[in-house]
């Protein structure tokens, strides 16, 4: 029996919504349910496909979100973690040391370069974001900087969803939520490539969102300000922005100058964009702290890392220390997962073909936009790219609020076999984007695929939105 003919599990036929089981259910039960429709029940993967309970086959377009880099069922990674999982469980970070931890540190360390000389691992992004405020409040604690506890992030952005992380990132919608809560970061505007003020080039809106930050900075104080945290390249919230080199030049020089610390947060970008870090694209950017998470366990072990350099952990040690561990810190089966997932993206030149498929997948991309009436811009670098999808064309007008057409393109895709995902941020404000981050191990042929899937997918969204009115 197919889990959809399942009573207790099944969508709606007409509105594809779940029916709610009395007890129990999926995830989704938690969701809205007017846009968490029509998810399929995905029961087998291998490499960048997924199947569902009745035999449908998807192209995961998206990587699961942005995660599964080495696809699905990678033996090397499922035989190293279940030899570890029989071997050592689990040992607690505060009073026992294990190998893998050792290994994995000095994997990552390497890769990172000079500068990241140590790691702490947690279990996700959001986790690892919040060590990473933290661990700038101790050091600054301790060096007697007691006043430095502001943050400054971008608007739109995104950074996790613990409430720490949900105070540093840019979306409107969750500050009267959240607002009364915790102590929400000071927000400049995130640079933007795609609208532009008239006769405004991407390099000018870039040094204008500079100047916002050091106006904060000046604003708050630079004796409060503790810290700036940005993702280098956008990932879901601007759908994959790359500023322009000065940008990181400048943003360096005014953080040095005020004694202010820069995050980036590389939850997404690191192994994705072509390089381990996002950061070595611009040597002189140097961010004091890198957080890792999604591709760091590729989706086979709940992984996050804060990198740092020594100069900064071993004094706090010798004094203080960074007393603060989750119980799963540092756990002995996901770091083994974690190091056979940079084993095997090292030996076959993963992050090589992340930068080079990558490109070809954003060239046949672009050529979309000559094809498709309602792809607005085409943007990204290495494996992570994002489609803006706009109502016009020649004026960039997104489509209204209450159609969210992003949302229909992933409902759409389904049917031609495409896992999407479908994203704006603050309602849309912003515009919306399909992501299209597939996993690193992606062909070119592969390629090929998805993006004639993902046309088809295109040209009937279009009819529909069209018979619509909507464009
Ligand atoms: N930071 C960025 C840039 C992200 O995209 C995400 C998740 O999508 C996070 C942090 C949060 O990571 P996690 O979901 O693993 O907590």
């Amino acid at each position: 029996m197919s889990i959809h003919d399942d009573p207790m599990i099944a969508n709606d036929p007409v509105t594809g919504m779940l029916q709610r089981p009395p007890v129990g259910g999926p995830q989704d039960v938690f969701y809205q349910r007017a846009y968490a429709t029509h998810f399929p029940t995905i029961v087998r993967g291998e490499g960048i496909y997924l199947w569902d309970d009745r035999g449908a086959r998807y192209i995961d377009a998206i990587a699961g979100v942005m995660v599964s880099n080495l696809g699905q069922g990678n033996a090397r990674v499922a035989d190293a973690m279940a030899r570890q999982a029989k071997e050592l469980t689990f040992t607690y970070v505060r009073y026992a040391r294990h190998r893998p931890n050792i290994e994995l540190s000095r994997k990552v360390s390497a890769l990172a370069g000079p500068g990241y000389e140590r790691c702490f691992f947690v279990s996700g992004g959001s986790e690892a974001n919040d060590m990473a405020l933290k661990f700038l409040r101790q050091y600054a604690y301790a060096k007697g900087q007691r006043e430095k506890t502001h943050i400054i992030s971008l608007l739109p952005s995104y950074h996790g969803s613990t409430l720490g992380t949900i105070a540093l990132s840019g979306n409107e919608d969750l500050e009267p939520l959240y607002g009364p809560m915790v102590q929400f970061s000071t927000k400049i505007p995130a640079p933007y490539s795609y609208r532009l003020a008239p006769g405004q080039t991407a390099e000018d809106a870039a040094m204008a969102t500079v100047r916002a930050l050091e106006e904060a900075i000046l604003r708050i104080g630079p004796e409060r300000a503790l810290a700036f945290i940005l993702e280098p390249i956008g990932g879901v919230a601007t759908g994959a922005v790359t500023p322009p080199p000065a940008y990181f030049r400048e943003i360096r020089r005014i953080c040095s100058q005020y004694g202010v610390y820069i995050i980036f947060d590389e939850v997404i970008t690191a192994l994705r964009s072509g390089r381990f870090l996002a950061a070595h694209y611009w040597a002189d950017a140097q961010p004091d702290l890198v957080v890792l998470a999604k591709g760091l366990g590729a989706g086979y072990a709940p992984l996050g890392a804060v990198l740092a350099p020594a100069t900064m952990v071993d004094p706090l040690a010798d004094e203080a220390g960074f007393n603060v561990s989750h119980t799963y810190s540092a756990n002995p089966v996901a770091c083994a997962g974690g190091i056979a997932v940079l084993d095997e993206t090292i030996e076959r030149d993963l992050i090589g073909n992340a930068e080079r498929t990558g490109a070809y997948l954003q060239a046949r991309l672009e050529e979309l936009k000559d094809r498709s009436p309602i792809v607005g811009d085409v943007r990204g670098r290495g494996m992570l790219c994002a489609v803006e999808l706009v109502a016009d064309q020649a004026t960039k007008r997104a489509f209204p609020s209450e159609v969210y057409v992003t949302n229909r393109l992933r409902v759409v895709g389904l049917r031609h076999g495409l896992i999407l995902y479908a994203r704006r941020q603050s309602g849309g404000k912003y515009g919306e984007w399909s992501m299209i981050t597939p996993p690193l191990i992606i062909t070119r042929e592969q390629v090929d695929e998805l993006v004639e899937r993902f046309e088809r997918a295109l040209n009937e969204l279009t009819e529909e939105l069209h018979a619509e009115g909507m464009c």
